[in-house]
């Protein structure tokens, strides 16, 4: 039996250019049209965004790698963009614990001042229905 090829992507070459060709372009685009392993969150989650710049889509970092393939044999680790999510994380994550504790305090006096008017609006009614029931006893 003849050995089965996974042709893949390279099937839109139809019966042209060869076996061979093929074969090292499919293995090139299984790399680069797949997914990879982030090295900071380590999900498989990377993928490129052009030529040498990758992406994480679970935590968003950012960095550059090879045109094709994600990392170099002999480059174990990518390496970082300016722009990258790690230097900025750090900052973003502060203004989100601000942000947080400021939303907090306000939460918690919103609240208080809801149970003063909800108090009120009780007490309002109450005289309401007491207003309410006196004509009606009259009439009664
Ligand atoms: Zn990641």
């Amino acid at each position: 039996m003849a050995k089965k090829v996974n042709l893949g992507s390279t099937k839109r070459f139809g019966p042209r250019y060869g076996r061979r060709n093929k074969d090292k372009i499919a293995s090139l685009e299984n790399e680069h049209r797949g997914r990879s392993k982030c090295p900071y969150c380590n999900y498989v989650k990377v993928r490129r965004l052009s030529r040498g710049i990758w992406q994480c889509e679970k935590c968003n970092a950012k960095f550059a790698g090879r045109a094709y393939t994600f990392t170099s044999p002999k480059k174990s680790s990518p390496v970082l963009m300016k722009s990258d999510a790690n230097s900025k994380k750090d900052d973003f994550e502060k203004e989100l614990m601000e942000i947080e504790e400021e939303t907090k305090k306000e939460i918690a006096e919103t609240e208080q001042e809801t149970v003063e008017t909800e108090e009120k609006v009780i007490e309002k009614e109450e005289i309401h229905n007491e207003l309410a029931k006196e004509p009606k006893t009259e009439v009664a």
